[in-house]
């Protein structure tokens, strides 16, 4: 099961009721931030996510907004003796400045803070499930992230047992794809089934972009930035940032199952109006607000 708890969901300065741009994803005991806006660590402690679970910090641009919550976190992790090291994925070219906010007063951190410059493709293996960059269209470079979680293969244990499939010879079928058995061969795909990783895509600051529609293709949520309702169209295309219903266009280009909206401009007091838009364009739209949590 994935649980994702939405931390902070304005854009670029916080609201009464908004912080800024970080949601959390648990999966198997281990917590996985993506961004990481000042006041993140609050938002854990208000909203139940465990900072001494945390794995690891994808940040998707160097833009404030998303990075200056590291800095406090880092010195928390610290202060709760932290001794596992943390890796913090950047897009390439910003490393030093996410570096400049464990080191700037000199803290003595007592755990490795490693930092990793990302390019598209996969960038972290998780075992069960991976984490894939890819480009966004923003002011500075940017990435966003999809968190996959691979496909689980199933033996239907009778079916196994009736073609002759015992003991060692599992292991040997799952690593190879096919097994000899007498005069016949028998496939992996013969006796068992396939249960469907679950995906979720991160589109966060970015103009609507076919990479975005290329990834997020069938995933299950796709959360897409959208600053602004279509009266500021010509704003959104000039500071490179999203409409409510540009995001839904691209939701239903891709076919995802569900979008969710977030970074909203502090000049909405609620997402009433950017979901109203949205939903003209992709009906299973929801408007984050911080704590929404969404099992998958
Ligand atoms: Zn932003
Ligand atoms: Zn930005």
């Amino acid at each position: 099961m994935i649980r994702l708890t939405f931390l902070g969901t304005s854009g670029s300065a916080p609201s009464k009721g908004r912080g800024l741009p970080s949601f959390a994803v648990w999966y198997d005991g281990g917590v996985y931030l993506f961004d990481c806006g000042e006041g993140t660590q609050r938002q854990m402690l208000k909203f139940g996510v465990n900072a001494s679970s945390l794995r690891a910090i994808f940040i998707t641009h160097v833009h404030g907004d998303h990075t200056i919550g590291i800095a406090g976190l880092l010195r928390t992790l610290a202060l709760n003796r932290r001794t596992a090291p943390l890796e913090i994925f950047v897009p390439t070219g910003s490393e030093k400045a996410i570096a400049a906010l464990a080191s700037f007063d000199g803290a003595h951190m007592g755990y490795e803070i490693v930092i990793r410059g990302v390019h598209r493709g996969i960038v972290f293996d998780g075992g069960a499930f991976a984490v894939e960059a890819f480009g966004l269209e923003h002011s500075v470079p940017a990435y966003g992230y999809a968190f996959v979680e691979k496909d689980r293969v199933h033996f239907i244990k009778e079916k196994a047992a009736r073609l002759g499939i015992k003991g060692t010879m599992f292991r040997e079928l799952s690593a190879k794809g096919s097994i000899r058995i007498g005069r016949g061969t028998v496939r992996l795909g013969d006796v068992t089934t396939t249960e469907k990783g679950v995906r979720i895509v991160y589109a966060s600051d970015t103009r609507p972009a076919q990479t975005t529609m290329k990834i997020a293709k069938g995933a299950d949520l796709l959360i897409h930035e959208a600053t602004y309702a279509n009266e500021l169209a010509r704003l959104a295309e000039e500071r490179m940032h999203s409409t409510a219903s540009e995001a839904a266009a691209v939701a239903r280009k891709a076919g995802v199952k569900m979008l969710v909206l977030t970074h909203i401009s502090t000049r909405y007091k609620t997402g009433r109006v950017l979901q109203a838009e949205a939903r003209k364009v992709f009906k299973n739209t929801e408007v984050a607000k911080d704590g929404l949590t969404i099992t998958l």
